[in-house]
């Protein structure tokens, strides 16, 4: 058989993984396939010292690989939403398949661009764009099929896991273990996409229509970062059994879908709580199967390109099949996605670890757990311990599960307080079951 023709564009971290795992494994591929894949082309700003480019037509403008009537497949590995956007959506008007590693892409444009392929009858995967190297995407659209999908939860940005698992280890403020990620390289020297949970969010958004046919919402995804964590939320919680995760979770209820990106204390049984630095981790609950867990490294060159020459190999695998009976982008036929509501934040409904600092006098007490009470809150347990040379003492109070609507109530009203100095530190608790 022919073999099928790929063009790289962009030739960055996961574009030189890819390209060396399709060169160094190229003899496995074939015999996975059936036919082999070439590098046909590949579309670069500037040379390479991570791969061997000899005998490679490397172009230094990424259209001409959209354009090359012999491409089958373009990868697309350049990054941002703007000219990726414009390539990929240039790609399917000259009938070319397409693989990206583009978790904001998707997350945000995926909608259009999916439209548009199912108009061309191409192929755009994104296996690479939600945890890197782990197969999640497969595993909810094809290996969990079967299943009416419960909820998911995951840890999805490398970066923000290292900060919280060096925080809860090692005791080290915030600041001090981004300035280290940054250092090392996990961070980005701005950090707010990993920090504040967009990257989080988008790939959460991703998950979430795959898990439950609904189309891709990134701007109803309530996402809320981990830099006002402190270290000492992160040694109450170790105190009560937990450990802090910036967690990803997605669930059906009666009422709709709840979408958020936010730090949340799970309790240390959890597989979960002991996925640590920089590696990610996707539980996900289906009615037959019960709860899954995958596990495994989120970024990095090769990793990623795993999951990115994975699809080229799915691609290549189908690119003679029914294209109306392909698996469908979003898991779901396009004509039958779901209009279930994605919930706003005040919908959803949470066990909550609350931090606050009070004056240490009688009394004060009284007045926040009545205000708990009034507002349908029922107190799980509670810490309160002194505080050396100060006269407000930290007061710790974990909650039983209620609607956030009332927890922001019972908020405003204990910050209210003349007694209470500054903000309530809120984070939610999940049981994930
Ligand atoms: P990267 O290392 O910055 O690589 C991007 C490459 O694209 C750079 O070599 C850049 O060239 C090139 N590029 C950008 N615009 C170009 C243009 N107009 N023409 C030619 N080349 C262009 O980024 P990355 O980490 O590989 O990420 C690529 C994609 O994978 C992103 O969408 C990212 O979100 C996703 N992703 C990355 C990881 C990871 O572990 N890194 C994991 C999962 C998903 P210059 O060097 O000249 O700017």
């Amino acid at each position: 058989m022919k073999p099928v023709k790929v063009g790289i564009c962009g030739l960055g971290t996961v574009g030189s993984g890819s390209f060396n795992i399709l060169r160094n494994n190229a003899e496995e591929i074939t015999r996975r396939v059936g036919r082999s894949i070439v590098i046909e082309q590949v579309g670069a700003r500037r040379d390479n010292d991570m791969c061997d480019l000899t005998g490679v037509d490397v172009t230094r403008d990424i259209f001409d690989v959209v354009a090359n009537p012999e491409i089958d497949i373009v990868i697309e590995l350049i990054g941002g939403t703007t000219m990726a956007k414009e390539l990929v959506l240039q790609a399917i008007e000259n009938g070319k398949h397409v693989v990206t590693a583009n978790k904001a892409l998707i997350a945000v444009h995926g909608n259009e661009i999916f439209a548009r392929a199912q108009e061309k009858g191409v192929m755009v995967a994104f296996e690479a764009a939600v945890a890197g190297g782990i197969p999640i995407i497969k595993t909810l659209r094809e290996g969990l099929s079967a299943n009416r999908i419960d909820w998911l939860a995951g840890i999805i940005n490398g970066t923000g896991n290292f900060i919280m698992t060096e925080m809860s280890e090692k005791n080290r403020p915030f600041s001090d273990v981004l300035a280290e990620a940054q250092a090392l390289g996990y961070a980005e020297a701005d950090p707010t996409f990993d920090v504040e949970g967009i990257d989080a969010a988008h790939k959460l958004t991703i998950l979430a229509s795959i898990a439950f046919g609904i189309p891709l919402q990134f701007e109803k995804t309530y996402t809320e970062g981990i830099s006002d964590i402190t270290a000492e939320d992160v040694g109450f919680a170790n105190d009560l059994g937990y450990s802090i995760k910036h967690l990803g979770i997605s669930r059906r209820t009666e009422q709709g879908i709840e979408l958020r990106v936010h730090p949340t204390l799970i309790s240390k049984k959890q597989l979960l709580a002991n996925v640590n630095g920089v590696m990610n981790a996707v539980m996900v609950k289906g009615d037959a199967v019960g709860p899954t867990l995958t596990y495994g490294a989120g970024a990095g060159g090769l990793p990623t390109g795993s999951s990115v020459v994975a699809d080229v190999i799915d691609v290549a695998r189908t690119l003679t099949a029914d294209p109306d009976n392909r698996v469908p982008h979003l898991a779901f036929q396009a004509n039958s996605l779901s209009d279930l509501q994605v919930l706003s934040v005040e919908e959803i409904e949470s066990g909550y670890f609350l931090n606050m600092s009070i004056e240490d006098k009688a009394g004060v007490l009284a007045n926040i757990t009545q205000i708990l009470s009034k507002n349908g809150i029922s107190i799980e347990s509670l810490i309160q311990r002194e505080r050396e040379g100060s006269d407000l003492v930290p007061l710790v109070v974990m909650t039983h599960i209620v609607k956030e609507r009332n927890m922001n109530a019972a908020i405003s009203e204990i910050e209210a307080l003349s007694e209470i100095s500054g903000k309530v530190q809120r984070i939610r608790v999940e049981h994930l079951v």
